[in-house]
């Protein structure tokens, strides 16, 4: 394979990493975004809640109740939902070859690379990073 070959292999792959880091950043960002909605939600049922039970002179009938917290209920459990999403996406990988790393492990089971941790949020960076895929932080203190 000529030289140019290999270049242009080398850069594809540089250009997968950044694309595969960003789209995590979106995703958390998203799921983040989403619970920040759920929570509006939450707020504005409890806001009307209050209000029909104010109208209704303290006391609602079974019915109103079910059918005014049932928004509530189910905002509640679509954030239990995305909490759960990422946390679970929050696993911490290998940057050197992806494998999914236990705990606070120093260094990579699969690939023997020690493992690089961002100082701001402690998740595993690639020696090469200028930030954060994670929190955005610079990585390097100069
Ligand atoms: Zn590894
Ligand atoms: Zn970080």
């Amino acid at each position: 394979m000529s030289f140019l070959d290999e270049l242009g292999r080398e850069l594809s792959r540089a250009g997968q990493d950044v694309m595969q880091g960003t789209r995590q950043t979106v995703d958390r960002v998203k799921l983040t975004a989403q619970i920040a909605e759920q929570e509006r939600k939450i707020e504005r049922a409890y806001a009307e809640l209050g209000r029909r039970l104010y109208e209704a002179g303290g006391e609602l009938s079974h019915e109103d109740y079910m059918l005014l917290s049932e928004p509530i209920d189910l905002a509640y459990d679509l954030i239990e939902q995305l909490r759960e999403e990422s946390t679970s996406s929050d696993a911490d990988y290998c940057p050197m070859c992806g494998a999914r790393l236990s705990g606070m492990a120093a260094f990579c089971s699969n690939c023997g690379e020690s493992i690089e941790r961002c100082k701001t949020c402690g998740r595993p960076i690639s020696k090469s990073a200028i930030f954060c895929n994670f929190c955005g932080s610079r990585t390097n203190e100069t």
